[in-house]
């Protein structure tokens, strides 16, 4: 599935010239013997492609080709990671090259594929029950400009693995890296045997066009993965929704912890992608008696500790509203994804690439507590004990169940503060990316869907459960 440098260089330029060009259909077969197929300039006409891609899927395909066709989707994506996450950083302006790189392997490497769906069997007196993962068509995905290319890949595999295809929208300004990262996909299908257009693109991604997806009769399920805003559209379409919002993950720190270990955790994990992943550590939470320890072994992970004077005019910079004690504040959107001296310049502080992060002590209204920033400033709070801190944790977690973890080794403690957060990732003694499989075990996905409580979501979750009895025969005994 390698493809030379000049190989890549021509679909580059024919995907992007096509996006420039405004769409017009579907792109020509290029040389190496697949096509690159998927951007669409109606909404309609990617619909029906979809559609018709999908029933040659599902009726004239067979899960040992479905399973060739997702190895060869995570060659081709491995063969191309440093492009995807190079374009991603040059069009979006967020994150990092080389945690773009890490994302976007461990998506290509751990999403579950057909070996996902184990189908169930029941035998008895009355014969012999299935019950299978079905497609369920064309999906309709929507995409976040935080993980543009991981979310189509995961969703991709998981989707296709169960049978469906899907129509992707685009975050607007991530638009070119998603359309190379569907081009090279759709390549791959179709040079491991699958049908032209099983992912289809609109080549103009809108607000309007999100809409549209959203209501589009040849949607059967919608699978959205942003802010809150998107969520909540998506669940008022009246469209069957597998819905990813957003979170405000935190971090608690006890007394028993090893801190060294807590503290190389916590900034790497809170750092990963400059904080734009909607996992990733957004508040640090400390018992009193270690706080000061663990910060120093902070600033030693790589770590830059504001001052009280340095955070106030920080907060000047990062935030675009300050709602006061207590409230979620709007983020200076300039700053979203920034490297840690890009934004500690901007209040007149140089430092190096060796800073990973800000770490700024604040009390526990501090609005930047309860804000979910997508940046690497990171409020820390010191609290009495173990429960004022869950307390704390819960709080700030605003109810989204989404993420939070622990470093301790009170057991009894991982235990309580796992059940009262009740949050869709919960990590014991690692960094948040760790529950998303990167350095934790288990499989992978870049749509952790809290609000509708699939949790991490595969190709089992995109599928319909049909049911088919056979009565009174067919047993073996
Ligand atoms: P965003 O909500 O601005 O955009 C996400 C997508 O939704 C885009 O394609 C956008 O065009 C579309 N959209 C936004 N509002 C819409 C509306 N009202 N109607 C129709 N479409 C709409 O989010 P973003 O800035 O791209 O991503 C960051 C957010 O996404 C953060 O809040 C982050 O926590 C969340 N996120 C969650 C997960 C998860 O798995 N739970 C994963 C990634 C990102």
């Amino acid at each position: 599935m390698s493809m030379s440098q000049a190989q890549l260089s021509a679909l580059v330029q024919r995907v992007l010239q096509r996006v420039e060009d405004g769409g017009g259909g579907r792109i020509a077969a290029v040389a190496g013997g697949g096509t690159v197929e998927g951007v669409y300039p109606t909404l309609d006409a990617a619909v029906a492609a979809a559609n018709k891609a999908q029933q040659t899927l599902e009726w004239h395909r067979s899960m040992a080709d479905r399973s060739r066709i997702i190895e060869a989707m995570r060659a081709m994506m491995r063969d191309n990671l440093e492009t995807i996450a190079r374009l991603a950083v040059e069009e979006t302006g967020l994150g990092r090259v080389d945690h773009k790189v890490i994302k976007n392997r461990l998506v290509t490497n751990k999403t579950p594929g057909t070996e996902d769906l184990t189908s169930q069997v029941w035998t008895g007196d009355h014969g012999l029950t299935l019950y299978e993962f079905a497609p369920w068509g064309v999906i309709g995905a929507i995409c976040p400009t935080t993980n543009p290319s991981e979310t189509v890949i995961c969703n991709a595999i998981g989707m296709i693995a169960a049978g469906n295809a899907v129509v992707f929208q685009p975050h607007p300004s991530a638009k070119r890296v998603t359309h190379l990262t569907i081009g090279l996909l759709n390549r791959a299908i179709v040079s491991a045997g699958g049908p032209p257009d099983l992912i289809t693109t609109i080549a103009e991604p809108t607000m309007d066009t999100a809409t549209a997806l959203m209501k589009h009769p040849g949607i059967r399920l919608l699978v959205v993965t942003g802010g809150p805003g998107v969520v909540k559209a998506a669940m008022a379409s009246g469209k069957k929704t597998i819905a990813a919002g957003p979170g405000n993950p935190p971090s608690l720190c006890d007394e028993t912890a090893d801190l060294e270990k807590a503290a190389r955790d916590m900034v790497n994990g809170a750092s990963f992608d400059n904080n734009i992943i909607c996992c990733d550590e957004k508040e640090f939470i400390a018992v009193a008696s270690i706080a000061d320890a663990l910060k120093g072994h902070m600033r030693q992970a790589g770590a830059f500790e504001a001052d009280a004077d340095q955070t106030e005019r920080l907060m000047k910079a990062i935030l675009a509203t300050d709602r006061g004690p207590g409230q979620h504040s709007d983020v200076n959107k300039k700053f979203v994804g920034k490297d840690a001296s890009v934004i500690l310049r901007e209040i007149g502080i140089n430092v190096g690439p060796e800073v990973k992060m800000v770490l700024a002590e604040v009390n526990r209204n501090h609005t930047l507590l309860h804000t979910e920033q997508l940046m690497p400033v990171i409020p820390f709070t010191r609290v009495r004990d173990f429960h004022e801190g869950l307390e704390l944790a819960r709080e700030v977690e605003h109810g989204y169940g989404h993420t939070s973890s622990i470093h301790s080794r009170r057991i009894d403690r991982m235990s309580e503060m796992a059940r009262v957060m009740n949050t869709a990732i919960f990590v014991k003694n690692g960094a948040h990316y760790s529950g998303l499989g990167e350095g934790g075990e288990g499989p992978t996905s870049f749509t952790i869907a809290h609000p509708t409580g699939e949790g991490l979501t595969y190709a089992r979750h995109f599928s319909r459960m049909r049911r088919c009895a056979l009565v009174d025969a067919l047993r073996i005994v």
